[in-house]
């Protein structure tokens, strides 16, 4: 089943992401992907993915991305945010992991839980995007 994934990495975190997606092209290249600008541009470049690229990050990217949460377009979030380096538009960066847990979609912070779910039988099955139900 195709899905929608999107690819979003801070500078330093960059060489993970194109890493990951390396390993990973044949998998990913048969879903639908989205990325941030640079971000996008890198991972077309080097590693030749087929991407549509939103906004850089800090001009809006992270926002887009969280907009196709909200609108129950996006099935997988691959975000690889830098815990060490402090960030222009931090409060996107906060506002995209919050609409990850306000509908329950999958994301992956760090090389390891990346591979985790693109691994997971689960992956093959349809995301079940929801708001948690108490609300
Ligand atoms: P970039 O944005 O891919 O344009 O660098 C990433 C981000 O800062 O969220």
């Amino acid at each position: 089943m195709m899905k929608t994934i999107a690819l979003v990495a801070h500078d330093h975190k960059k060489p993970d992401l194109i890493e990951w997606a390396s390993k990973h092209r044949d998998l990913l290249k048969d879903h639908n992907l989205v990325a941030t600008g640079t971000t996008g541009g890198l991972l077309s470049e080097k590693v030749g993915l087929d991407i549509h690229r939103y906004k850089s990050g800090p001009l809006g990217g992270d926002q887009q991305i969280g907009a196709l949460i909200a609108e129950q377009k996006l099935d997988l979030l691959v975000f690889f945010w830098d815990p060490m380096n402090p960030a222009p538009h931090d409060p996107d960066v906060k506002a995209l992991l919050r609409l990850c847990s306000v509908w329950n979609v999958p994301v992956a912070c760090n090389l390891s839980t990346a591979s985790l779910l693109v691994t997971s039988p689960l992956f093959e099955k349809e995301h079940q995007s929801r708001v948690l139900p108490e609300y």
